[in-house]
């Protein structure tokens, strides 16, 4: 893990900074505002206070009842750190509707798999602490919520009974939802969802949050997480933001890192793919085969194009699934009911390079991280 700690150089909008694992982003401004006037005065008085870090339950639980008391909303965004504007769009979401943000910055072990990518995840603490502060002096000129708080605790803090064990079955307490967070995502990685259902119902018990804020980049766990509010009568209102994409369609990801130009470039396989199929079905196709065959076809002939190149020169890949669901269940679907719409969803293995060309620019890890690439596009209902 320690060659992956290097610092690197990067630029994002507000200049060059050096910074661990980062990797440009993008700025987008969120108008929308729900915050009264006696709010926004009180926000101007109080805008000189920082954000607060907890790593412990029972401080922000006091301080949670203490913005209840004062009849404060709290939104809050659970992240694994490493953020990226995608993250940053949430918290402004949330800003836009809640007095108070809560971001939560940890990494749980719990929905990696025992072969999965756990001890090399990009840690970023420092460089994230310093894009939440900026974002919050921004939230407090624009008179939005303010991002008040951050949690990271500790496993033992999230974990308290027993070490988490991420084998199959496994010991422990643990939520799942069934089938639905075994379809998919959850095919190929056995213990994912029951590691997100599983810490979310964690966080939103610790914090208490009027709204929680979850992003479409990850589709199926938005599903999970709708279903895991509803199933267990959560108090909270589940709230989702649109995928936040590079210029030429990649969506963010704090993964994207590892990628390199070689395999980035490649990589756009996937989030061509989904546009293929979303355009059958803009153009009045409902049945699967129509819908997804360019999608398909697309993906296999960029598959035959990489491997007839050299080894320095290609960047091989495998499609895990391209997938067209049902939106509350996750289930394939084989004809779309156009009142109920579908999702559109993949998932994509970048293969680790073969030969790295003389002055290329591998990414963190040098090109030999695998790297699972997401992405989906929602069906609406035809009206
Ligand atoms: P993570 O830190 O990867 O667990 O992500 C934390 C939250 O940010 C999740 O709700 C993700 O869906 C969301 N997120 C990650 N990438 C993006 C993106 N590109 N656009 C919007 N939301 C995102």
């Amino acid at each position: 893990m320690a060659p992956l700690l290097r610092r690197l150089t990067v630029r994002n909008t507000h200049g060059l900074m050096t910074t661990p694992l980062r990797f440009p982003s993008r700025y987008v401004a969120k108008s929308t505002r729900f915050l009264s006037t006696t709010s926004t005065l009180h926000f101007a008085v109080t805008s000189a206070l920082r954000t607060q870090v907890f790593h412990d339950v029972d401080p922000l639980r006091k301080y949670r009842r203490d913005l209840l008391l004062s009849k404060r909303t709290v939104g809050l965004v659970p992240t694994m750190g490493a953020l990226h504007e995608g993250h940053l769009s949430l918290v402004r979401q949330a800003a836009a509707e809640n007095t108070d943000v809560f971001v939560t910055v940890y990494v749980n072990p719990t929905q990696f798999g025992l072969n999965e990518d756990l001890a090399s995840y990009p840690k970023t603490w420092e460089a994230d602490m310093a894009m939440l502060s900026t974002l919050d002096k921004e939230l407090a000129s624009a008179g939005a919520g303010r991002v008040s708080a951050v949690f990271a605790p500790s496993t033992k803090t999230m974990y308290p009974t027993l070490p988490p064990d991420s084998s199959i079955p496994g010991a422990g307490s643990f939520v799942e939802i069934r089938p639905l967070g075994q379809l998919l995502e959850g095919a190929s990685r056995p213990v994912f969802f029951r590691g997100v259902a599983t810490v979310c119902m964690k966080l939103f018990n610790i914090c208490a949050p009027d709204r929680v804020y979850f992003g479409q980049k990850d589709i199926q766990q938005t599903v999970v997480i709708r279903r895991l509010v509803k199933d267990f009568h959560l108090d909270t209102e589940v709230r989702i933001g649109p995928t936040q994409r590079q210029e030429d369609g990649l969506a963010l990801s704090s993964r994207n890192v590892y990628l390199g130009t070689r395999r980035r470039t490649v990589g756009l396989v996937l989030s061509q793919a989904l546009r293929k199929a979303e355009a059958q079905y803009k153009a009045g196709k409902r049945r699967r085969g129509d819908i997804l065959w360019p999608a398909n076809a697309h993906a296999d002939n960029l598959v035959q194009e990489q491997d007839g190149l050299e080894p320095g020169k290609r960047a091989r890949f495998e499609v895990d699934y391209l997938s067209l669901a049902d939106p509350d269940t996750m289930e394939e679907v084989e004809e779309v009911d156009e009142t109920r719409g579908a999702i559109l969803s993949g998932a994509v293995k970048m293969l680790s390079l073969e030969e790295p060309a003389d002055g290329e620019e591998l990414g963190v890890g040098g090109g030999q991280i695998l790297v699972r690439l997401l992405d989906n596009i929602v069906l609406d209902p035809v009206a």
